[in-house]
């Protein structure tokens, strides 16, 4: 971070590093987009296993619930707990791992943390009375608070786990949704809500001969602590001693697990395509005296809405959270501060978002040689693309683990590793032989929903969310679709759109749904559902903004950019509201009071 005066910085020769963007992108560029990914299905089925959680054998559920919600994350969590506040019950979770957690059930690897601060991204802290051990808290600490969550609003008694639907159909009859699932259930629920999460189905790298190795392999969604020792909390993995372990890929996973794997392993091998940007961490553990002082009534959503001025676009005369997420924003601030009024166009305010960009990026880059201590292998952690093409990532032990003489980057030069044998991994013709194998290969992103959630819902008429969504998402408010009345998303899109801090947007609709689910039992009615009109005035609404501020298609491929691969007409939809996050939280809260439902139907 700098706080030198803007005059004060040294200049940047912008031509040089927009040319060495466009090189580096144009080597990683490929044709098959996301088709290069595999599931873990088939020949892979038994890398999508559960290693955390037996599955329990259990009657199917024949029954009738208030309400159903497809996911047991925050999402899901949120939204029940809200719910239960408002006296709406029974409240049943259906959730494919073995308890609640999503992301943080099954991401259990070595050094998982958060990597946004954990008094904004720890959902119902002042709710559940918790006060966070670190600024960013460690996944074990992130597992326990959902499983506080559940117990703190009773909603073990009705979850069902280890269960994934097959089913959603709309009954205009009976006027509820008719739900089944891969355990045999076949349960009706008056009101249904969705909050799959985006990044919840593993992906593996189309390697020609993945199939073939004989070593250890797994995903770091499902690690398997059989094989490595140790735990989640980070004990040291003692089943790594001596040995040689790989791991492909350097996004925001990799960069948490490397250090552990650096430390353990006899020799560590890290293959990377495309080097992430890892700016400073400066993770410290919360005063225990502090927080009772900050943690008056109230003080979450005071920090929320902090946090989110400071990102997108609010009055920010402090900066509570104070991290890499708002410094971005900062800096961009301040070279909009300087601008009169009159000059605060469209095309100055993306200009001072690219300078802000450029000058982070290469202090970023500078900071891999002042910790690398070897210049070429600093050279190649470098990343060449905007803050924003990536996911950012931040660490104060991932570049230092390559200063250990166990560890090796082996960069592909953007060309991916050649190949797997029964050996290890190949990369420019060498073979690298591995007793273990850890794919930090991400997510699958960019396919259609139902594609991700495992079923198409069937609303009114027979109509599949397939078909409504086929040329992009349709919703008002991210939260409502037209034709599937009763039933709820929760997630960030067509909202808030807040994306560096993703369950401000969750704990926000979780709000909405709550009150608007009260409401209609109140005035028993059977549907609530938005008018058309009010999607297409929403849709429309949401295609007046500048798109997206992430991703690009001049950027690095990546999932953020549909890996570089022309998106098609559903991208200009995955948007947020076009005044911003901040924006967006202030008007959705006065269209709560106003108590008037605009846009939605009560029948
Ligand atoms: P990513 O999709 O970000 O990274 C996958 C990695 O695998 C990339 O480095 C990719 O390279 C590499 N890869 C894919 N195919 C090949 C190949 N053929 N050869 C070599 N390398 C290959 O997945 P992550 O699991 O790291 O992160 C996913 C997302 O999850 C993050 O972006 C973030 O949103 C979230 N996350 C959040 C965390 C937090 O908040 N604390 C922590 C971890 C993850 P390339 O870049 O070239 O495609």
């Amino acid at each position: 971070m700098t706080d030198a005066p803007l005059a004060a910085r040294p200049p940047i020769d912008k031509d040089a590093i927009r040319a060495r963007y466009a090189t580096e992108r144009s080597k990683r560029l490929r044709a098959d987009g996301n088709a290069q990914y595999r599931r873990l299905e088939g020949a892979f089925a038994r890398y999508a296993d559960d290693p955390y959680t037996a599955r329990a054998e259990r009657t199917p559920v024949r029954d009738h619930v208030t309400f159903a919600f497809v996911g047991g994350g925050f999402a899901g969590l949120v939204t029940a707990a809200r719910l239960t506040e408002a006296g709406v019950g029974p409240v049943r979770i259906l959730e494919k791992g073995g308890d609640f957690g999503g992301t943080w059930y099954w991401n259990r690897y070595p050094g998982a943390q958060c990597d946004t601060a954990s008094m904004v991204y720890m959902p119902l802290l002042e709710e559940t009375g918790h006060m966070p051990s670190e600024k960013y808290a460690h996944a074990p600490e992130i597992l326990a608070h959902c499983r506080r969550i559940g117990e703190k609003f009773g909603l073990y008694r009705d979850a069902l786990f280890h269960t994934v639907v097959t089913a959603m159909t709309w009954d205009d009859a009976a006027k509820l949704w008719r739900i089944e699932t891969d355990r045999g259930d076949a349960f009706t629920a008056q009101f249904a809500g969705m909050g799959t999460g985006p990044l919840h189905v593993p992906k593996l790298p189309g390697i020609p001969g993945i199939e073939s190795f004989r070593g250890h392999a797994f995903h770091t969604s499902r690690w398997d602590y059989a094989v490595t020792g140790g735990d989640p909390s980070g004990a040291p993995m003692t089943g790594l001693a001596g040995k040689r372990v790989g791991i492909l890929g350097t996004g925001a996973t990799s960069v948490q697990c490397v250090p552990h794997l650096a430390r353990d392993a006899g020799e560590l091998f890290v293959f990377q395509r495309t080097p992430s940007s890892v700016d400073v961490r400066a993770n410290a553990p919360i005063d225990p005296e502090w927080f009772r002082g900050i943690a008056t009534p109230g003080w979450q959503m005071r920090w929320l809405e902090n946090f989110t001025a400071n990102q997108a676009g609010g009055p920010a005369t402090e900066d509570l959270v104070r991290d890499g997420w708002t410094d971005l924003a900062r800096r961009i601030r301040e070279r909009i501060k300087v601008l009169p009024p009159a000059e605060r166009t469209p095309a100055n305010m993306l200009r001072a978002f690219e300078d802000a960009d450029f000058e982070k990026m290469e202090e970023i880059r500078a900071r891999a040689d002042t910790i690398v201590g070897d210049s070429e292998t600093a050279g190649k952690l470098k990343a060449w693309y905007r803050q924003l093409c990536k996911r950012p990532c931040f660490h104060d032990a991932y570049l230092q683990a390559f200063n250990r003489p166990n560890t090796h980057l082996i960069d592909t030069d953007g060309r991916g590793v050649e190949r797997v044998t029964e050996r290890g991994v190949v990369v420019a013709g060498r073979e690298y032989p591995l007793d273990l194998l850890v794919y930090a290969s991400g997510f699958e992103v960019g396919t259609p929903w139902e594609s991700r959630a495992g079923f198409d819902p069937v609303g009114r008429g027979g109509l599949r969310l397939s078909q409504h969504w086929r040329e992009g998402m349709r919703t008002k408010h991210g939260v409502h679709a037209h034709g599937f009345p009763n039933a709820f998303f929760v997630q960030p899109t067509q909202g808030a759109n807040l994306i560096s801090n993703a369950p401000h947007n969750l704990v926000d609709s979780a709000r909405t749904i709550a009150l608007i689910v009260r409401t209609a039992l109140d005035r028993k009615v059977r549907e609530v559902e938005v008018t058309a009109e009010a999607e297409d005035a929403w849709v429309a609404l949401l295609l007046t903004g500048f798109g997206r501020m992430i991703g690009g298609q001049d950027c690095t491929p990546g999932y953020y950019n549909n890996e570089g691969q022309e998106p098609g007409p559903a991208a200009k939809l995955h948007v947020g509201y076009p005044a911003g996050a901040y924006a967006y939280f202030k008007y959705i809260a006065g269209w709560r009071e106003a108590g008037t439902f605009d846009g939605l139907a009560f029948r």
